[in-house]
């Protein structure tokens, strides 16, 4: 059975095709630049080869009929005919309260996904736009819709409901949504594997730290906390998202710098977070980098990121009544042996203990904490692209 996984963003849109057998990619891609001049589709084979293919891509239907193209090309591509593809895999930023579990879609779940588009106006619409693209062209095919909030959706009211009036809720939707929750799930099932305990006997904390970080509490395979809020903005310093703030501070940053709605939003996504901070980068490895040559923003850029981390490592135990095993995934948490390590530090009381040699470590699924520690920390690279399909297959068999 072969699934075909979308991602779509305003302008780009990343595919694979997956071989449920093997759960391996046997195709994968991204058009990047739709609508825009210099559009192009970069297409990977299962071998590693890369075609690059130039060409006016003006919309998302016209994206999707290349990414098929180039799947059954008989030169590079990895299917005989798109009577291979079982059933596509939707990424949908948010579902609001809608979608608790991934669903496959009819007209119902349209009308439901324009209902969310105000709750993410940037993601949903070109998450939309990809699914009728593929309706139109495999009419045929079963779509399926996975959401980056529908993990959470199992928080309680004590969790998810902010300090607001109560009628701002039920009358906008402004509740703790939380993002990220195809990696978490997806991490959090792995641990189950990789320690050979049943998920319903674990409690997790799952640390997501990428260019966009977030952190999670899993108790029985469930999310309990999560660090994301109402949008992806809050929680941890990110990349170049500020995180958590004194909500004052937004109203006097307004008033200070005479930004209007829409350059405060901007600023609080675009130019805080660790780029803000360390002056230097968005990127971590920039920052690490500049840190080792002495440089005091850029090493305080990273000892935020680790206390923020570790400050949600604490309250999570708290949550969840102790912990089974700390996560580490994304490019951050999967790669930088010194970020896991700093937020490991002085955590010997919760029975967090690094083994320092095993953590040097990259992209690999390991166990990376002292043999004897209470609480085992893993790295586990994440696979959003395998959680949607397997998701996919496992609704469309219904
Ligand atoms: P993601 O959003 O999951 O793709 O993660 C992107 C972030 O991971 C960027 O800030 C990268 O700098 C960071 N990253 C990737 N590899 C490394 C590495 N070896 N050491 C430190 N950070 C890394």
């Amino acid at each position: 059975m072969k699934i075909l996984v979308i991602n779509c963003g305003s302008s780009s849109l990343k595919y694979q095709a997956i071989d449920m057998n093997t759960k391996n990619p046997i195709a994968k891609g991204l058009v990047e630049r739709i609508g825009l001049q210099g559009s192009v589709l970069t297409h990977t084979t299962a071998s590693g080869k890369k075609e690059v293919m130039k060409t006016s891509i003006p919309n998302h239907s016209v994206a999707i009929e290349l990414v098929l193209k180039a799947l059954v090309s008989p030169e590079y591509g990895a299917l005989k005919d798109l009577g291979e593809i079982a059933a596509v895999g939707h990424r949908v930023v948010h579902g609001g309260e809608k979608f608790a579990n991934s669903v496959v879609i009819n007209d119902d779940v349209m009308k439901a996904l324009d209902e969310c588009i105000e709750l993410a106006p940037l993601h949903n619409p070109p998450n939309i736009a990809g699914i009728k693209a593929c309706q139109a062209i495999m009419p045929n095919v079963p779509q399926v819709a996975v959401f980056d909030t529908a993990f959470h959706q199992s928080m309680k009211p004590d969790s998810y409901i902010y300090g607001l009036p109560y009628e701002f809720y039920q009358k906008y939707g402004i509740r703790k949504y939380g993002f990220h929750g195809t990696s978490h799930k997806y991490v959090s099932q792995r641990a189950s594997v990789l320690l050979q305990k049943p998920l319903k006997d674990l409690k997790l904390i799952s640390c997501h730290l990428g260019n966009g970080a977030s952190i999670s509490a899993i108790k029985g395979g469930k999310s309990m906390e999560t660090s994301m809020g109402f949008t992806p903005l809050d929680g941890l310093l990110m990349g170049t998202r500020s995180g958590a703030l004194d909500p004052a501070i937004v109203t006097y940053i307004m008033n200070k710098e005479k930004f209007n709605v829409d350059q405060m939003n901007d600023f609080l996504n675009t130019k805080c977070g660790a780029l803000g901070v360390s002056g230097v980068s968005s990127d971590f490895r920039d920052i690490e980098v500049a840190a080792s040559h002495g440089n005091f923003r850029a090493q305080l850029a990273l000892d935020i990121f680790a206390h923020d981390v570790r400050e949600y490592i604490g309250a999570y135990v708290a949550e969840l009544g102790g912990v089974d095993a700390i996560i580490f995934t994304a490019g951050v948490g999967e790669n930088s042996a010194s970020t896991r390590a700093s937020i490991c530090a002085n955590m010997e009381f919760f029975g967090i203990e690094l083994d320092l040699e095993k953590n040097k470590v990259r992209g690999e699924e390991v166990d990376v904490s002292k043999a004897n520690a209470r609480c085992r920390v893993l790295v586990i690279p994440t696979n959003e692209e395998l959680m949607i399909a397997l998701d996919a297959q496992e609704l469309t068999a219904k």
